[in-house]
């Protein structure tokens, strides 16, 4: 399944695709990772949609990337009778722990653990701050508040406390066993939600040992003041914008976006802009110009990756939020003029550079001054090929990879084709490898040249050192 973009699309499965037909046409318009949000749907729900992915792997024999994503301490109402309800500024409305549907007056905040902690007056942001509410009666287990606007509120919607400090982990006891089932689904990547230090991603590496990447999302205050440590220990950040959005005032965040997916370029770390990308297609067939430009910057700005939530996962056009997606990313690496990445006029590569790095970066200049129209990495771990993808290179990177572990999550880093595909027990068959896997996948064809790099001896992670250029040729000459 050959993009002719670099950066990817990473699209949210819902209840408006989850099925075999609506999943394969997402994957089909553009979508390289999908992402099992465990904030909502049931363990059966995730398990499906990873067999369905499985499923199509196969068909299209192209790796795909999966990415559970837990919820963290995220606090969320309970269901409502009417699924939702028109809260009125100046009346009051109470959260408790009784877990009976919600109606006009009540809903279930089922976080005993927080009634505590507030006081009179904290103010509780309901479904990404649409609705203000202000508490004035604080008990152990019930917090009545005033509504200080109009607005709607519906099952399941998050709540942020902004002000207070909540006693509570980023890994809840529902991350936990949700965790070990994506783990047994064979997911690619966990994200974990709320980070505030270094220690949550540690705890969290822990957990999954080296089975899963992780990715830290960063959506509180804290997580953007530790982002530094965050990004040493994680495998890749997501910007998540809706409650960073929230927590902190909206101003600040695309400041934040920008000084985050610069912290991640430097570091070779993949960086994914989330939430509220094409919102309005959530209703409408066509995007806002604002959101046109808002996907479009966080290309230009050099992310990895983009996410679509709730446009893709409940909204009424899940397909074409993709479609659109995919032709805005187009457009912009189609603008020569303004786009231009290339990692060598962001850092001396002269400092602290190891094997991979010399290699990586000659790749690149030699893909440049051959020609070349693809640059193919042999890497068992992923390592060299992320490094590759660090040096924004405008030619493709065919990542190749015995390990099918490796080939499915590497699919999120920008510019990379990954493939799985056996691997070479000597230079022979490494160039034959690379130049077959280059024409089926329709990136060269015979005539063209390729720069490959690759570890001798081979089969051993971690041991890039081996540079190459080669020339596709066509079948009927191998013989
Ligand atoms: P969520 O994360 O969709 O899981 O809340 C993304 C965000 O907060 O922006
Ligand atoms: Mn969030």
């Amino acid at each position: 399944m050959k993009r002719n973009r670099k950066a990817k699309i990473l699209a949210t499965l819902g209840p408006k695709s989850s099925t075999l037909n609506v999943i394969e046409k997402l994957f089909l318009e553009g979508s390289d990772i999908f992402r099992l949000n465990f904030s909502h749907g049931s363990i059966e729900d995730h398990r499906k949609n990873c067999e369905t992915i499985r499923q199509l792997e196969k068909k299209y024999n192209h790796p795909i990337c999966i990415l559970a994503d837990l919820q963290g301490p995220k606090l969320r109402v309970g269901n409502f009778i009417n699924q939702k309800e028109v809260l009125k500024k100046g009346q009051k409305f109470t959260f408790d722990l009784n877990n009976q549907p919600g109606d006009n007056t009540r809903v279930s905040l089922p976080h005993k653990e927080i009634y505590e902690s507030l006081s009179a007056n904290t103010i509780i942001l309901i479904d990404d701050g649409k609705i203000k509410m202000q508490i004035i009666e604080q008990s152990e287990e019930k917090l009545i508040a005033e509504v200080l606007n109009d607005g709607q509120i519906s099952n399941n919607k998050g709540i942020n406390i902004p002000d207070a400090i909540l006693p509570i982990s980023s890994l809840t006891t529902k991350d936990e066993g949700d965790l070990n089932k994506a783990l047994e689904m064979g997911v690619d990547w966990i994200a974990i939600s709320f980070v505030q230090t270094v220690d949550d991603v540690r705890k969290l590496r822990k957990m999954v040992d080296l089975k899963t990447s992780i990715m830290a999302k960063i959506e509180k205050p804290s997580a953007v003041k530790n982002i530094e440590e965050i990004l040493e220990e994680a495998d890749g950040v997501m910007i998540a914008r809706g409650d960073l959005g929230v927590e902190l005032p909206p101003e600040n965040v695309p400041s934040i976006q920008k000084k985050i997916i610069n912290r991640c370029r430097i570091r070779g770390k993949p960086v994914v802009v989330a939430t509220q990308m094409l919102e309005s297609m959530i209703n409408n067939e066509t995007p806002t110009r604002a959101e046109a430009s808002d996907v479009a910057n966080a290309i230009y700005d050099g992310s990895d990756a983009v996410m679509l939530s709730a446009e893709s996962a409940i909204g009424n056009f899940p397909i074409e939020t993709v479609t659109i997606m995919n032709k805005i990313i187009e457009s912009v690496e189609n603008d020569n003029e303004n786009y231009n990445l290339s990692f060598e006029q962001q850092i001396d590569n002269s400092i602290n550079i190891n094997t991979t790095d010399a290699i990586t970066s000659a790749a690149f200049t030699i893909s440049q001054n051959s020609g070349s129209k693809a640059i193919i990495t042999f890497s068992v771990s992923g390592k060299t090929t992320a490094r590759m993808s660090k040096e924004r290179a405008p030619v493709k990177i065919i990542g190749i990879s015995p390990n099918i572990e490796t080939a499915r999550k590497l699919q999120i880093m920008w510019g990379v084709h990954s493939c799985h595909a056996k691997d070479a027990h000597d230079t022979k068959e490494m160039v034959s490898i690379a130049c077959t896997v280059a024409k089926e996948e329709n990136i060269a064809k015979p005539g063209d040249s390729v720069v490959i790099t690759a570890g001798v001896p081979f089969g051993n992670a971690g041991s890039t050192n081996l540079l190459r250029i080669a020339k596709i040729i066509a079948n009927k000459d191998l013989s």
